[in-house]
């Protein structure tokens, strides 16, 4: 198989050049053409000598990824499927905002999903293999040479949990940072509650913010809704994502997909304000997309906007920030916990 080199690290691109017998030099070069000018093939690298773009064509690609499907939202929302070298699939979605410049990237960490969250897509594939750090960078440089637009946000919020992934994901992070250039305060991690995986990450000492999929106050439909929690309580998680706060000097996010008579009572939005009253955070509310299960059932209902309003309200009684999160690309199932590879062989 070629050697890809998108998603390389500069010293892997290092030892790549040598063991080619090429000039340490040559490194630096391929990963400007890949970072800088997002290069699509050795044709284009033109202060290449021409016998060495010949042999690169024959040793090495420039994508790891494949593109195998891509789909447009009216909201201007892209939703891209890429082949792995395995032949799985990913699914990753690129996101436009109207009222900013700005462009996030929605990455996914491993091919389908372990923890099993009853209301999410991904939740319901199973899980078959975490990704590589250059499978998750690559998302990243494939959707900017295929819009040609640079992306300024990455959030691992696609497909997996990041944190049974944990050392890939923080190696793909350095790269991130590194050589395509999104600075550490541009990434969001979102998990479902790995504590060992915070632990790690808040090691790393990085100012990235965390996100935490919290979906409810209560333990007992916690451990319903997102079964890995029965892992991992709630007090010590509370206790991990302040002492997260505390080393990265970032605020955390916690998310709440709200079920209609699950997780939408006054009760719970109230404690819910109890619960997160120490840490420092903005909670995010995200209307439930119904998602299909394999036998073809919907589990839940979004409850109605007057219902999302009012715990909204309730949930605020501590002072805490609460947003309710902006739906994109619902047309083309693009959303949050939407993303199952539809098109799997
Ligand atoms: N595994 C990580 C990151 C991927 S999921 C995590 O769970 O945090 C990204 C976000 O989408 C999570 O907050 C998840 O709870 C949410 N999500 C999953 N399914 C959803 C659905 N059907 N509707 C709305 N949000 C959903
Ligand atoms: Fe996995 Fe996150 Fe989906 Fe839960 S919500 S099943 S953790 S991807």
């Amino acid at each position: 198989m070629k050697t890809p080199l998108s998603g390389k690290t500069l010293p892997e691109l290092s030892s790549f050049v040598k063991e080619l017998g090429e000039p340490a030099y040559r490194a630096k070069q391929l990963h400007s053409w890949i970072y800088v000018k997002w290069a699509k093939s050795f044709e284009e690298m033109t202060d290449l000598p021409v016998d060495l773009r010949a042999k690169l064509e024959e040793v090495a690609q420039v994508s790891l990824l494949k593109l195998a499907h891509m789909q447009v939202s009216k909201d201007g929302t892209r939703k891209y499927l890429f082949e792995l070298p395995d032949g799985k699939f990913v699914e990753s979605v690129l996101m436009s905002f109207n009222d900013r410049e700005s462009l996030s990237a929605c990455v996914s960490t491993q091919v389908g999903c372990a923890v099993g969250c009853t209301f999410c897509a991904t939740g319901f594939l199973g899980f078959t293999r975490n990704l590589t750090a250059q499978e998750i960078v690559d998302q990243i440089m494939c959707i900017q040479r295929e819009s040609g637009k640079r992306v300024s946000n990455v959030v691992y919020m696609g497909q997996g949990e990041p944190l049974l992934n944990t050392e890939e994901v923080i190696t793909s992070i350095h790269t991130i940072s590194k050589s395509v250039g999104i600075g550490c305060r541009h990434l969001t991690v979102s998990t479902s509650g790995i504590i060992p995986g915070i632990k790690r990450l808040a090691e790393e000492e990085l100012p990235i913010v965390l996100a935490l999929s919290l979906h409810t106050p209560d333990r007992e439909t916690r451990e319903e809704i997102v079964p890995i929690s029965k892992k991992y309580p709630l007090p010590k998680l509370m206790e991990a994502l302040a002492d997260y706060a505390d080393v990265t000097r970032r605020r955390v996010t916690i998310e709440y997909v709200l079920l209609a008579g699950v997780n939408d009572t006054d009760e719970q939005a109230r404690e819910l304000a109890q619960l997160v009253r120490d840490v420092p955070c903005m909670i995010n509310l995200i209307p439930y997309n119904p998602t299909e299960s394999p036998d073809g059932i919907t589990p839940y209902k979004r409850p109605s906007m007057k219902a999302q309003q009012r715990f909204k309200h309730l949930a605020e009684s501590t002072g805490k920030t609460v947003t309710i999160r902006l739906e994109r690309g619902t047309d083309i199932d693009a959303a949050c916990g939407q993303l199952h590879n539809a098109y799997t062989k």
